[in-house]
């Protein structure tokens, strides 16, 4: 463990011209009352980074089951006494100045941020249906959360911001609705809700897992994965967004029309709100998501 200073790469390293690398964000949630930092899902993220390993052919240097007691312990070093933020990042850092996968140094860093509390906007998302697609599997396959794949969400989002919108809602190069720039869709109808399936070029995402759990527990019924056609964002009667960072979030508009009544959707709320005291632990639901960085239960 080193000062964030000293961790340092060289201008050369190969990750930062060709993009050969991945990475995970995992979120570690305090709980005052406790007076427990809790990790979420970090076993899920680090499984991950693994099988992003594996498609890109990089090698990660330690079984992903003991980066969570390295995660715990890093933050445990760093005394971290607050909501925090972790970035796992397997990049080629050696300087060969090639294009390859295959036989360059490889390094692991995890970084530790501490972040201000919730992120939630109440009133809502408004989206529009990006220019900008999603890469098809054939070309960056966006199973594997590779670093170089983000200019092209990077480039949906400034589109999006520069039309007054919120967000971006990206569609797969042959026009099906994949998932917003760094989290996943969800639709309602009725009593059904759908998401964009695994094989429609989304990431799929550890908080869309968790949402699909939470609405079969709360409606009986499975979320259905399913292909979603771009009419059909401005025909749903709700819509909400969920990723590491966005937590869940409501769609209150798409490409100016309004979704439902244009309110952010009682249910979207719900979930936002269970998957934070599950987070903290302040919800007794799902203690196998949580990891504890101090006390009882703290991985050795
Ligand atoms: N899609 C993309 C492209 C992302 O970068 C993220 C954030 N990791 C997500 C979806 C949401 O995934 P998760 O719930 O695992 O954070």
């Amino acid at each position: 463990m080193v000062p964030q200073d000293e961790a340092r790469v060289s201008v050369h390293a190969n990750a930062l011209a060709y993009g050969a690398g991945t990475f995970e964000g995992i979120r570690a949630w305090w709980n005052a009352e406790h007076e427990e930092l809790y990790l979420l899902e970090a076993a899920a993220h680090y499984a991950r980074l693994e099988r992003s390993a594996r498609i890109l052919g990089l090698r990660l240097p330690v079984p992903a089951a003991a980066l969570v007691r390295l995660t715990a312990q890093l933050l445990r070093r760093n005394d971290v006494r607050s909501d925090a933020y972790v970035r796992p990042l397997l990049i080629q850092h050696g300087e060969v100045l090639t294009v390859r996968m295959h036989d360059i140094d490889t390094r692991l860093s995890i970084a530790v941020t501490p972040t201000p509390g919730d992120y939630i906007d109440p009133d809502g998302v408004r989206c529009m249906v990006s220019s900008w697609r999603r890469t098809p599997d054939s070309c960056t396959p966006n199973r594997a959360k590779v670093t170089g794949s983000y200019s092209g969400p990077s480039l949906a989002k400034t589109e999006a911001l520069d039309h007054g919108f919120d967000e971006a809602i990206m569609l797969t190069v042959d026009g099906h609705v994949a998932e917003a720039t760094t989290s996943n869709l969800f639709l309602r109808f009725g009593d059904e809700w759908v998401t964009p399936p695994g094989t429609d070029d989304i990431l799929e995402g550890i908080t869309r897992a968790q949402v699909m759990v939470l609405l079969e527990e709360a409606t009986g019924k499975a979320a259905v994965q399913r292909r979603i056609q771009r009419s059909e964002l401005y025909t749903c009667d709700e819509a909400l967004l969920c990723g590491t960072a966005a937590i869940v979030v409501p769609v209150v508009e798409v490409d100016g029309r309004r979704v439902g009544d244009g309110a952010p959707g009682a249910s979207t709320l719900l979930l936002g709100t269970t998957l934070r005291a599950i987070a903290r632990r302040q919800d007794a639901r799902h203690p196998e998501w949580t990891t504890p960085v101090y006390g009882e239960g703290v991985p050795a």
